[in-house]
C-alpha cells in the first residue's frame, strides 16, 4: 500500500506580479503548503517571500560554503563484532557554519538537491574521502570506508570521470572505498541505473545498498544489481518486538543472495544481541560511536600492523 500526498501552490495574475515571478510565488506558496504539513493548497502571500529569502539566503551560503571548505567529513565508525574492532566507516558531511555553529545533512542536503548544487559538493565530499582513505591507507591502517552518492550525482553522466579523476589525484585505491546509494535511485525502467553500476564496480569500488526497507524494497533489485552491502534501515533495527519477524526475513534474504548485511542505527545493547543472534555481523549506531572527526576517530582505530 502505497500513501501519497499532494501539495499546491497557487499565484496568481496579474494581481501584482511580474510574469517572471509567478512560478517563483506558486513555488513559495507550495512550500508554505509542505511547511504546514502538507496535503493542502495554499494562496501566495508576500509574508512567504521571507522564507523564499531564508531559501535563497541558504543557498548562497552554501555556495560560499563549498566554494571555502567550510564543509567536513565526520566518520561514524562500523564495528565487527567477530573481533571486536571498527574496521569500517561511513564518512559524513557536516557543515561549519561560522554563525550557527555545526549543521546536519538533513538540513542542508535538501536545499542543494533542489536547487541542482549537490553535484560540486557530491565531488569535494568524494575526494575529501578518497583523500583521508588514502592517508589510512599509507598508515597501514585496513578498514573500508563508504561515502553516500545523492540521487543527482548518480544520474550525472559524468559521475565515472569525476570520481576516476579524484581518485587519481588522490592515489586512494578504488578497493578501500565503498559507495551508499538508495534503492529509489535504480528506478526508472531504463538499463541506465544497471550500467552506472556495472561502472563503478569496473572501478574497483564497492557498492552498498542504504537505507533499505524505506523504499519500495523491490526484491527483484536486490537480485539484479548484485551489491556488495545491504544497510538494514534503522527503523527495522529498532522495531518492536512485534515487527521483528520482517527484521529476521530479511537477513534471511541477505543470506540467499550472498549480501553482507549492516545493521544501521543500532542503539541498545538490546538491539546488537538480538541481531547478532540473527547472525549479522557488523554494526553502526550510537551503541558504538557517533559520528566523529578524523583525528578523534583515528585514535579508535586498531594499531596498523
Ligand atoms: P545515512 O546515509 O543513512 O546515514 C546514517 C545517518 O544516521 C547519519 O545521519 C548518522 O549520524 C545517523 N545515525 C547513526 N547512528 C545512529 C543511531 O544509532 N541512531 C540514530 N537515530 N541515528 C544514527 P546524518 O549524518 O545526519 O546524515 C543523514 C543523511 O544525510 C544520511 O543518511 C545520508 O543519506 C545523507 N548524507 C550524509 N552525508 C552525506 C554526504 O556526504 N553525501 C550525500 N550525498 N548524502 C549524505
Ligand atoms: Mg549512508
Ligand atoms: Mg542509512
Amino acid at each position: 500500500e502505497v500513501n501519497i500526498s499532494c501539495s499546491v501552490g497557487i499565484a496568481l495574475y496579474p494581481d501584482g506580479c511580474e510574469p517572471n515571478k509567478l512560478i517563483a510565488r506558486a513555488d513559495a506558496a507550495m512550500y508554505a503548503a509542505k511547511r504546514s504539513g502538507g496535503s493542502k493548497h495554499c494562496f501566495y502571500s508576500p509574508d512567504m517571500d521571507a522564507a523564499a529569502q531564508a531559501n535563497f539566503e541558504m543557498v548562497r551560503e552554501l555556495r560560499h560554503a563549498i566554494a571555502h571548505d567550510q564543509l567536513e567529513l565526520y566518520y561514524q565508525p562500523k564495528v565487527d563484532t567477530r573481533s571486536g574492532k571498527f574496521t569500517a566507516a561511513e564518512a559524513l558531511v557536516r557543515w561549519r557554519h561560522p554563525q550557527r555553529g555545526w549543521v546536519l545533512p538533513g538540513e542542508f542536503l535538501p536545499v542543494l538537491e533542489s536547487m541542482g548544487l549537490m553535484r560540486e559538493l557530491g565531488r569535494q565530499v568524494f575526494e575529501m574521502a578518497a583523500r583521508q582513505q588514502a592517508a589510512w591507507c599509507a598508515a597501514g591502517h585496513r578498514l573500508q570506508l563508504s561515502v553516500n552518492l545523492s540521487p543527482s550525482e548518480f544520474a550525472d553522466t559524468n559521475l565515472l570521470d569525476t570520481l576516476q579523476l579524484c581518485l587519481a589525484r588522490t592515489a586512494c585505491p578504488p578497493q578501500a572505498l565503498e559507495l551508499e546509494i538508495t534503492e529509489s535511485m535504480l528506478m526508472g525502467g531504463d538499463d541506465r541505473p544497471m550500467r552506472t553500476l556495472q561502472a563503478l564496480r569496473a572501478l574497483g569500488l564497492s557498492i552498498a545498498l542504504d537505507d533499505f526497507g524505506t523504499g519500495y524494497s523491490n526484491l527483484a533489485y536486490l537480485q539484479r544489481f548484485a551489491f556488495d552491502t545491504l544497510k538494514i534501515d534503522r527503523s527495522f533495527v529498532q522495531a518492536p518486538e512485534a515487527e521483528r519477524p520482517l527484521t529476521a526475513a530479511i537477513l534471511g534474504l541477505c543470506r540467499a543472495l550472498g549480501l553482507r548485511p549492516v545493521a544501521e542505527g543500532v542503539e541498545t545493547s538490546g538491539q546488537h544481541q538480538w541481531l547478532q543472534g540473527l547472525g549479522v555481523q557488523e554494526f553502526q549506531g550510537y551503541l558504538f560511536s557517533r559520528p566523529l572527526p578524523p583525528q578523534q576517530f583515528e585514535a579508535l582505530l586498531p594499531v596498523p600492523g
